[in-house]
Order: structure tokens, then C-alpha cells, then sequence
């Protein structure tokens, strides 16, 4: 069933009495371009897909032509009837109802994907858990390659901006340390029903097999790393100590060890300056 333009979502939604709650970020995609370049983004032979928030289905009925196999988790179950009707035929795909950050992916994806080579995330999240969805998929330890997902544009920059640069922030150093990032297209607020406040991007996360630098505690390595950017455009040395409760002797010679300018602000710092202070700090 085709649902990919406004008069015929509309028109599924209405029969079935369907109201947009805004609280679970629900926008859908009315724009007929957008689902084949996310689906192409993740699809393959032997492909299993695993998509976050189907909404009325627009994008899952893409993967399911261009993947073996989509596992897609919901939330919202007043959602059952209006994908009864537009899934109907895409026998590869099965519904979870339940809250994407209370399911065990790791169980779900094993006894989901057995015959799958590969697996994949893809989405069109809902904004309002973008980051906690993000980093729950990265730190998971989860047997992925790939996540493709839409994104608020502003969301887009900071998470593919590159270390070190002004759109970085400490989630742009996490997502770094498990994957490689990039922006794969911009998607205008009027693809979507009803259209939010701002534009999207759709990003690709690929994940690495192992990190770019070597950090001899991860968890110690993390708090450094927001401590830097919770005041970002203060130098380092005013704001990290008080934090991390070290005192500002022992972390000027660290800066000093490790040939970083005592004035330097978190912001600029590169993914191997901050694994340097992060090590120095923890022997
Ligand atoms: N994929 C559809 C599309 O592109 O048109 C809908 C995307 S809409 C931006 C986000 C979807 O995520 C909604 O269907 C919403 O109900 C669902 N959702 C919201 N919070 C969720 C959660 N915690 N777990 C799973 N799904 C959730």
C-alpha cells in the first residue's frame, strides 16, 4: 500500500483515527525521495535491518523490499491497526511494541538475525531521545555495521563535525571513539507530516572495530572528555581541575607532558590530545 505522499497517509491515518502525539516526536515522512536513499544506505544482500519508530510504516515498507529481514521497535500501539494495513504483504517484517531503550538489543538481534550476515540500524528518530538512542547503539557492544539515521540538522553537525572544530561537542568525541561519521543528506522540514520547527539530516554511523586511540580507562576517558566541553570555551585548566578534582600543578604538568598549551580550551582539543591527558591522569 502506498503511503509515501500526504492525501494517502492522511487518508490511512484518518480511517483508523489516528492522532500525532508530539511528545513522541511523531513526524512522518511525506516526501516519496527520502525512504529509497535511507533504505540504499542500509540495504544488501543478506541484510538484516533493525528500524526504530515505524510510525505508519513508510520507510519500513522500503526496508523490507531492499533487506531480507526488519525487525522495527514502537512505541506507541495505537499504531497496530494502521500498520496491519500498510505492511500487509511485507512478510519479512516483524513488529516489537515496547520503548527501543528498555528492549535487550542484544537478545533481539540474535534471535532476530541468526540467518542475516549483516546487520544494520536505520530511522527516522524521534528527536526527543536522539542522543540517549545514539549512545545506547554505540555503546552497546552490539554485533552492527551500520546505523543510517534522520536527525534534526543541528543534531547532524555535531554529531559528524570533526574533533577539534567548533561544531564538536563531547558527544562528536564519543561517537568518534566507536565509529566513523558523515552526513549523507539534508531533508527540508516539508517532508514531513506535520512539519517540525526545523530541518533534518540523515547521518551514517559506521562502526569501527576498534577505537582510533588507545585509552587506558574508557570511563575516566569519557568524564575528562565532558568535563572539557561542559565549559567549552574556558581554558581548560579553570575548569577541568574543580571537576575532576585534581589539583591545577599536577594537571599543568600533564598539559605540559603531553605538549599541550596551558591556555588551550576543551573545545580545540584533538581525540589524541584528550586520550594523552586522559592516560597521564590515570596512571
Ligand atoms: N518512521 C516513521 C516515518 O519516517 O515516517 C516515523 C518516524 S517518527 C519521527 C518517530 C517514531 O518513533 C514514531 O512512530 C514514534 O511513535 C516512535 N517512538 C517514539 N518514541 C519511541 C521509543 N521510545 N521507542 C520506540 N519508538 C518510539
Amino acid at each position: 500500500m502506498k503511503i509515501s505522499n500526504k492525501r494517502d497517509l492522511k487518508s490511512v491515518l484518518e480511517s483508523e483515527g489516528f492522532s500525532f502525539k508530539k511528545s513522541l516526536g511523531q513526524n512522518f515522512l511525506i516526501d516519496d525521495t527520502v525512504c529509497p536513499r535511507m533504505a540504499e544506505a542500509v540495504s544488501g544482500e543478506n541484510v538484516g535491518v533493525l528500524e526504530i519508530g515505524p510510525g505508519a510504516g513508510v520507510l519500513t515498507a522500503q526496508l523490507s523490499r531492499a533487506c531480507k529481514k526488519v525487525v522495527s521497535v514502537e512505541l506507541d500501539t495505537r499504531l497496530k491497526p494502521v500498520l496491519e494495513q500498510t505492511l500487509s504483504g511485507c512478510d519479512n517484517v516483524k513488529i516489537i511494541w515496547n520503548d527501543i531503550l528498555k528492549v535487550d538489543l542484544k537478545t533481539v538481534l540474535a534471535e532476530e538475525f541468526g540467518d542475516c550476515d549483516t546487520i544494520n540500524i536505520c530511522a527516522n528518530l524521534p528527536y526527543y531521545i536522539t542522543s540517549p538512542v545514539i549512545m545506547m547503539l554505540l555503546e552497546s557492544n552490539l554485533p552492527i555495521n551500520k546505523i543510517a539515521v534522520m536527525v534534526q540538522k543541528e543534531a547532524a553537525d555535531r554529531l559528524c563535525a570533526e574533533v577539534g572544530s567548533r561544531d564538536a561537542g563531547a558527544v562528536t568525541v564519543a561517537v568518534n571513539y566507536y565509529a566513523t561519521a558523515k552526513t549523507l543528506f539534508g531533508v527540508p522540514r516539508s517532508s514531513f507530516l506535520p512539519p517540525p520547527n526545523v530541518d533534518s539530516a540523515v547521518i551514517e554511523l559506521t562502526l569501527r572495530d576498534k577505537p582510533p586511540i588507545e585509552v587506558k580507562d574508557e570511563k575516566h576517558f569519557f568524564r575528562l572528555v565532558k568535563a572539557c566541553f561542559a565549559q567549552r570555551r574556558k581554558i581548560l585548566l579553570n575548569t577541568v581541575c574543580n571537576t575532576m578534582g585534581i589539583s591545577k600543578d599536577d594537571f599543568r604538568s600533564v598539559l605540559n607532558k603531553a605538549g599541550i598549551s596551558e591556555t588551550v580550551r576543551g573545545e580545540t582539543l584533538t581525540m589524541e590530545q584528550l586520550a594523552a591527558i586522559s592516560n597521564a591522569l590515570c596512571k
